[in-house]
Formats: C-alpha cells, structure tokens, sequence
C-alpha cells in the first residue's frame, strides 16, 4: 500500500499545518523551530530517513513558517496572505520537485538560471527536492554549483530515503536531519485524532496493529485508515482490520523473503505478481524487501540495537533468521540489492530473476552432463506445473471495483496490456521466448540447466567484459560439463562468435568465470553443432528463467505504464 497512486485524501487533508502537530521528531521540530525564531535559517537542509515519516510535511511546513508575515515563536500563523497560500497549495516561492521523475530532474537543470530571481511574494524561494539520491549527475552538478553560492533568498530542502546514495559534496553543504521510524505510539494517537474527527470508529487493538504494520510510516498508516474506512465503512472490525493487513506492501516484502528463504518460487513468483497487478511501485517494493533482508542479517547478528524496530518485529526477525544461514540471507540481499530496474520500473521481471536465482541456485555441474537430476532434489527448472495464477483479490481492486460499480467513471490511466495470452511480451525478451519448442524436446531438463550454466557464466564474464558475454548470447549451448572440462557448442551460423571465444584472453576470461560459477577449475572447449541456432530459442537475457517462472504460474511481464515517471510522488 505504499504506491504513490492511492488516493491519500486523509493523509493530505491532515498533513500538519504547525509544527506542534507534526508526530513524532521533536529534536528535529525543536531545531528547525529555533533556527526560524532567531532569524537563522540555513540555506540547505538534508532531510534523511524512512518514508512517511515527515520529511516532506516538515520542509513545507519550514517553508510556510520562512514566509510567514508574523511567526510566533517558529510557528507559522496560518491567518496571513503568504500563509493562505501556503493552505490552499498556490505558494508560489515553494517549488517542489520530485527527483524520481524526469520532470525533476529538468526542473534542476533549469534551477541555475532560475535561483537569482528574487522571491515572488515572500521572503524566501524554497525548493523542496524529493528523493534527491536519484538525480542524474548532470542535475547534481546544476545542484551543486547552487549550493556553492546560494543567494540569500533561497532555501533548499533534499529529502531522501537513500542518504548513503547522496554524494558527499552535496551533504557537506547540507543541514542534516535524521529522520526515525515513528514510534508505535505516536502513530497511534495521531491515528486516534484523524479517526475521531472523520467519525471513523476503529478499536484501539486495530489501529495498534495498523501502525505495527505501517512500520513506523505515518503516511503509510493513515493511507490504511482510509481504505478500511472506504470499503468497510466507518466501524471496520478488528477482523476486517487483520483481514486488510494481510495485503500491505510491508506484510508481503516480510512475506517474499519468509518464501525466499523457504526455497519456494512458486509462492514467491505469485506474490510478486500480485504486487505488480495491485500497482505497486515496483522499486518501492524492492526497497522494502532489501531493507527487510537487511534487518534480518542484522537481527541474525544480534545488532538490533542499531535497527530503530519494534520489540514484536525483532521477535519475528529473530524467529526468522534462525531458520536460516546468514550466508542465505546475504546472497539474498546481494541479488535483491542488484536487480536492474533501469528497463522498466514497473517491470516485476527484475524481482522475480532475483527470486529464481536464489532459489535455483547454483546448479551441480554433475546434473548437467547426465541430464538428471537426483533423487530427493528439487529439479532445477520444475515443468508441467501450470498452475494458473491467482487472480489477487486485493482491498485495492475491491475498492476499485467498489467504485465502478458505485460511479461509472473515464478512464483514468490507461491499465498496461494484461499479460501473456493474447498480447506478446514487449519487454526485451525476444519475441516467442515463451512457447519455444524447448518444452516438448525430450532432454528439455539438460538443456534448461545448461541453459542456466551458460547464461551464469554469461554474466559473470559480463562484469569483466562486455562484449564477451555478447558473444555468448544466444551463440551456443552447453554440449557437456564432465571432469572440469565445459564444453560449448557454437551453432553454425555463430562461426565468428567461436573464433573470438577461442582467443587465448577471451577463453581465459571465460574459464575464470565459469570456474567461479561452478566452484571447482573449468577447462573450456569449444566446438561446432551442427545444427543452427533452434527456431524460437531465444538469445539467453533470462529467458529460461522467464519460462520457468511461467511453468510455475508465473504471468509473462508487459512492458512498463505510460506516465508514471510525470507523476508527483508527494513523499513524506
Ligand atoms: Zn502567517
């Protein structure tokens, strides 16, 4: 429930509107408030932490109170002209820009142009940046060269969940904040506030656990109050509440890593699925699956002190991550860490890559010459299974179906082509990746698990040389691998492909690569099949591992929504 498209009219309409109202960081309040009263405002503020914690809400409220005509104490007024235009959101000296969006970024281009005009109206221009850790280094440079020399009138204010991915130049320059998770019991009572002045009746046991579940994001939390009391009306039940929770972004990045680590890819496979069709952000989601690994590994090492958690959260971690070995968990947290959304940001291919690979893991070369695989192991690449996908019946689609049926309404964006049966994947997968004639070749085990040596070693060679792994792309297959000795059968078409395989530097490169992968010294050998490249075999880029994830339930990816990058993500 962390996506940006909910319709957030509770969180927005209780944004707070002085600091005493903001919950939950008052040395932080306390500071800004101060600066503000003695005249000594900074003119660049970093503000780090998790989402939904008031990063946002404060930089507007630190720039409703820079411009407010008479501020009591740091407070802003809220009765004046600048702070009425602050209140009816038509501020013309705060330009918020989200640096996760191209508009952002060209906003930051333009800024060094812009910074010399003097303030519309009030005192101070502020620019409020959110997710300033994903600026292109061109923009950080516009950036920088301001923060150099910023003019008296400006202020600048960089939220950011990654601080650890702004460059030092920038945070040097910066007023540092730390943001932390809200305590459970802060959440709460701002919770019991919104809930009694909406007439919304929820139990104080519920509303503990949605703030449990929001993990310490009030946003995140009131966002729930507002879906439970739209589909459930304005008592929802303890019941319902725990019904709900199951489905928040959080409760299945916990729930991804409880199937990860339990080696089950087709659960796994099927709630990213989900997640993708109830239009989370993708990236989101992925952030909150590391994070969750994280801690984990953390949890495992007895540090939980560093982590900032609640006591029943550590308990569940602890549980956890004594099932499993730490070593698990890193690798985990390492293929997470890397998946690759630079295609398609709301592609669920990069997730579930991660997935399979850590729950393939690496494949016993043994296997691969004999094209079996032994008794009692799970077989690398399962077939037959065509369990259809679960259609997810998400408090999101029941409240959009709620809606549908309540008012008919336009269209609103678009919805992407729904996967796979009449429609062509158009992500970079090549076209018939799915129903290649592999699945009815009798061997289709072998070669899945060559495939999946081969394409290993493609990327381990990739992170040397690039062009190397391009020769092995789709060029070959695994013809055996017995005694240490790899070898790869280039179709005949790829003669050239071959040849530059074969040159001493590449061969080496290779070998290092594939000796890395299979964990034992590689000789590698290349010779010529006698075939051409199988019709309908695609070149490699994951497409056995896209098969394999169908042949579990998995829906093939669609390329990505149009005009997600635009949107305002309105982080706090
Ligand atoms: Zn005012």
């Amino acid at each position: 429930m962390s996506s940006s498209s909910n319709s957030e009219v509770l969180y927005r309409k209780w944004r707070p509107q002085s600091f005493s109202e903001l919950v939950g960081q008052d040395p932080i309040t306390q500071t800004v408030r101060n600066s503000l009263s003695s005249g000594r405002v900074a003119h660049a503020y970093l503000f780090c932490g998790p989402r939904g914690t008031g990063k946002t809400s404060m930089g507007r409220l630190l720039a409703k109170a820079a411009n407010c005509l008479q501020p009591a104490d740091g407070e802003p007024c809220n009765t004046c002209d600048s702070c009425q235009s602050y209140l009816e959101g038509r501020a013309m000296d705060l330009v918020e820009m989200d640096a996760a969006s191209n508009r952002g970024i060209e906003e930051i281009r333009k800024l060094r142009d812009r910074v010399g005009l003097a303030p519309m109206a009030g005192r101070y221009k502020v620019y409020l940046v959110d997710e300033v850790h994903m600026l292109t280094a061109e923009a950080y440079n516009a950036l920088l060269k301001t923060l150099e020399e910023p003019p008296p009138h400006i202020i600048f204010i960089l939220a950011t969940t990654e601080s650890h991915k702004v460059p030092a130049t920038i945070i040097s320059r910066c007023q540092r904040f730390d943001f932390h998770r809200l305590p459970l019991a802060a959440v709460v009572s701002r919770l019991e506030y919104i809930c009694r002045q909406e007439s919304i009746q929820i139990e104080e046991v519920a509303l503990q656990e949605i703030a449990r579940s929001a993990s310490g994001s009030l946003r995140d939390a009131i966002n729930l109050v507002e879906q439970l009391s739209n589909y459930y009306g304005s008592s929802p039940s303890l019941e319902q509440v725990r019904d709900s929770l199951g489905l928040t972004a959080d409760a299945r990045a916990r729930q991804l890593v409880r199937d990860l680590l339990e080696k089950d890819l087709s659960a796994g496979l099927k709630l990213v699925a989900a997640v993708r069709d109830d239009g989370v952000d993708m990236r989101q989601f992925q952030r909150e699956v590391v994070n969750y690994l994280r801690s984990l590994l953390v949890v495992k090492a007895g540090a939980e002190d560093t982590l900032d958690l609640a006591a029943e959260e550590v308990e569940e971690m602890r549980s956890l991550s004594s099932a499993a070995a730490s070593e698990d968990i890193l690798r985990a947290l390492r293929g997470f860490g890397q998946a690759d959304f630079r295609d398609d940001p709301q592609s669920s291919l990069p997730l579930e890559l991660a997935l399979a690979e850590h729950v393939l893991g690496p494949a016993a070369p043994a296997q691969v010459a004999a094209g079996e695989v032994e008794p009692g192991t799970r077989p690398p690449f399962p077939s037959g299974r065509q369990a259809a996908p679960k259609q997810p019946s998400s408090l999101r689609t029941r409240l959009q179906e709620k809606e549908e049926q309540a008012a008919p309404q336009p269209p609103k964006t678009p919805e992407p082509p729904s996967a796979g049966e009449s429609q062509p994947p158009k992500t970079a997968e090549p076209p018939s990746a799915g129903e290649s004639k592999e699945t009815e070749a009798a061997p289709a085990a072998a070669t899945a698990a060559g495939d999946d040596v081969l394409q290993r070693v493609r990327l381990a060679c990739k992170e040397a040389d690039r062009r190397v792994a391009a020769y092995l792309n789709g060029s070959c297959e695994v013809q055996s691998l017995e005694n240490g000795v790899l070898v790869l059968a280039f179709y005949k078409q790829f003669a050239f492909h071959r040849e530059k395989i074969e040159a001493p530097a590449n061969r080496r490169m290779v070998e290092e690569a594939a000796s890395r992968v299979l964990g034992q010294t590689i000789t590698l050998e290349c010779t010529v099949c006698e075939r051409q490249r199988p019709e309908g075999k695609p070149a490699m880029r994951g497409g056995h591992l896209v098969q394999a994830a169908r042949q579990m339930g998995a829906r093939p990816v669609v390329g990505g929504k149009g005009g997600s990058s635009g949107e305002s993500r309105d982080e706090s």
